[in-house]
């Protein structure tokens, strides 16, 4: 259910309705738009009785979510979201595309910085890196754990890049949210039900991935556990699925890009690195993801790939993603998007000196 309020409700008239939401034993989420606010309802089991709550002052009128998912629906929230942060000109959802770059795990703090210092100069401005590790084997590196949270840590304050890390269970969470600017849920825990819940429950943006068999309905589902629980900061991103195509390690699957547009106001980024696992298609599926109109990219770059404790065939070298970066650019102005400058943090400018 859906209560949509009047062009000019006041904000007395919205909480007002939010309080008889939950006095009736629901959940209220008020969602502002451009145009006017709506109060998206869950926890009901079946269809409500909207009389009570159409006759109340602000009121326009209450309709039936049919769609599964609810909150990430644009039925409930028409305009695009955009997260921003605060501190930082970078963001998701807006005109500027988000770009995230970085090693697929942090290794060292010589190896974290030396990346770092290369995706800030090119216009990144936030960095991945994994500090824990879903890994297939159970004998590969696993992650340096919160001295990896540190080291990002230390490249926020030096750089002024925003840091992107992921938790891969309940309590390597709690430690992630201490210090990340965004949680990363990765592509093996899409449907890990209670730890999709537990970031909902939290007030820090979650960049949710496309499990590897996930349909769209079930990867919205999934980033519907997240709002339910109020967080409504989710950025959504493909990272490729499984089919018999193996020329690349995963198919890279643009086409949901538009179609979760289409259905959701929630930002939607592209991972070219897992999509494709082979440094050669990075650059090109890039573009590619751009020209879809995917709202920013997540890429993984690596000073000395070769050596690289996860992910190095995948990972571009500095030099190329000063090349993806510029190529961009020029694919983002054709759709009225934006690729950042390089923005020069007054830490890393006093460094240079
Ligand atoms: C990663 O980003 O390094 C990662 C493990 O991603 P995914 O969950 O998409 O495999
Ligand atoms: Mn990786």
């Amino acid at each position: 259910m859906l209560v949509v309020m009047k062009a000019h409700a006041s904000e007395e008239q919205v909480r007002a309705v939010c309080e008889k939401i939950e006095l009736l034993g629901y959940r209220a989420h008020p969602i502002p738009g451009a145009s006017r606010t709506a109060i998206g309802i869950t926890g009901n089991k079946g269809a409500l009785e909207p009389g009570t709550l159409e006759e109340m002052s602000g009121v326009q009128e209450v309709i039936a979510v049919t769609k599964p998912y609810k909150l990430v629906s644009r039925d409930v929230k028409e305009d695009d979201t955009c997260i921003r942060f605060s501190g930082s000109d970078g963001s998701f959802g807006g005109v500027d595309l988000g770009v995230i770059a970085g090693p697929c795990s942090i290794e060292s703090r010589e190896q974290a910085f030396t990346i770092a210092e290369r995706v800030a100069r090119a216009g990144a401005r936030f960095f991945r890196g994994g500090a824990y590790k879903p890994r297939t084997s159970p004998y590969a590196f696993q992650g340096l754990g919160e001295e990896g949270l540190k080291i990002m840590a230390e490249i926020r304050d030096s750089f002024g890049l925003r840091i992107v890390t992921e938790a891969i269970d309940n309590e390597s969470l709690e430690l992630v949210a201490e210090y990340a600017d965004v949680i990363q849920i990765g592509a093996r825990n899409m449907q890990n039900f209670s730890l999709l819940k537990k970031a909902g429950r939290l007030r820090k943006p979650v960049m949710l991935k496309r499990g590897m068999a996930a349909t769209l309905e079930e990867f919205l589902m999934a980033a519907e556990y997240i709002l339910s629980e109020g967080n409504y900061e989710v950025i959504l991103c493909e990272r490729g699925v499984r089919t018999f195509a193996d020329h690349t390690r995963n198919t890279l699957d643009l086409s949901i890009v538009p179609a979760v547009q289409r259905l959701s106001h929630l930002p939607i980024i592209v991972d070219p690195s897992h999509g494709t696992g082979k440094r050669n298609k990075v650059l090109p599926l890039s573009r590619a993801a751009v020209a879809v109109g995917a709202d920013g990219l997540i890429v993984e770059v690596h000073h000395d790939p070769d050596r690289a404790l996860s992910d190095g065939m995948q990972s571009i070298f500095p030099d190329q993603f000063d090349e993806l970066m510029s190529e961009i650019r020029q694919i983002a102005a054709i759709l009225k998007r934006n690729v950042q400058e390089p923005f020069l943090h007054p830490a890393a400018a006093r460094a240079s000196r």
